[in-house]
């Protein structure tokens, strides 16, 4: 156990601290954002993601947006677990034939006024995978979509510009 300790006294903290973000852009995106939710909001929005069928690639995109880097809470934007709390879906993938079910229940469990956003090009028209016996496409086939965000994956960025564009209206 000594020995332990002297190695980790002798080696010192070995991680690199996080570099306050320095991307303009973000900053003034987020500003734009946290203006639209103060005012129309009250303060913060919720949104429940849904992986109705995606590779993960969008995921991965999404969840930067928590990271320290981009820390989207700071500008009143919250993911939560349930859509019964949130006001915004966030849908990515083509719709799987095994998530329709689900997809539907989530959106009819979303209280109104919701904002669906379709996010990635599966998403928005099927992708890749189109509609076939697994898949039913575009997240407009199954339920009432109110923006698109195009890209494959969309960027962390491009996100919060999808957002600024739904909420900014
Ligand atoms: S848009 Fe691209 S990253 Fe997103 S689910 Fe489809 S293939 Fe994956």
């Amino acid at each position: 156990m000594l020995r332990i300790f002297n190695k980790i006294f002798a080696t010192g903290i070995v991680t690199e601290s996080v570099k306050p973000p320095k991307d303009d852009e973000l900053e003034q995106l987020g500003i734009a954002i946290k203006r639209h939710i103060d005012s129309k909001f009250a303060g913060s929005i919720a949104i429940r993601e849904v992986d109705a069928g995606s590779c993960n690639g969008c995921e991965l995109e999404i969840h930067a947006l928590n990271n320290p880097y981009y820390d989207i809470e700071r500008f009143g934007i919250h993911f939560v677990a349930s859509p019964r709390h949130a006001d915004v879906l966030l849908v990515t993938g083509p719709v799987s034939r095994h998530m329709q079910t689900a997809l539907l229940r989530t959106y009819e469990a979303t209280p109104n006024p919701k904002w669906v956003i379709a996010v990635g090009d599966c998403a928005a028209c099927g992708g890749e995978f189109g509609v076939s016996y697994a898949s039913c496409g575009a997240v407009s086939n199954v339920i009432p979509v109110d923006a698109v965000i195009a890209g494959c994956p969309p960027t962390p960025l491009a996100l919060m510009k999808g957002l600024l564009g739904l909420i900014g209206h």
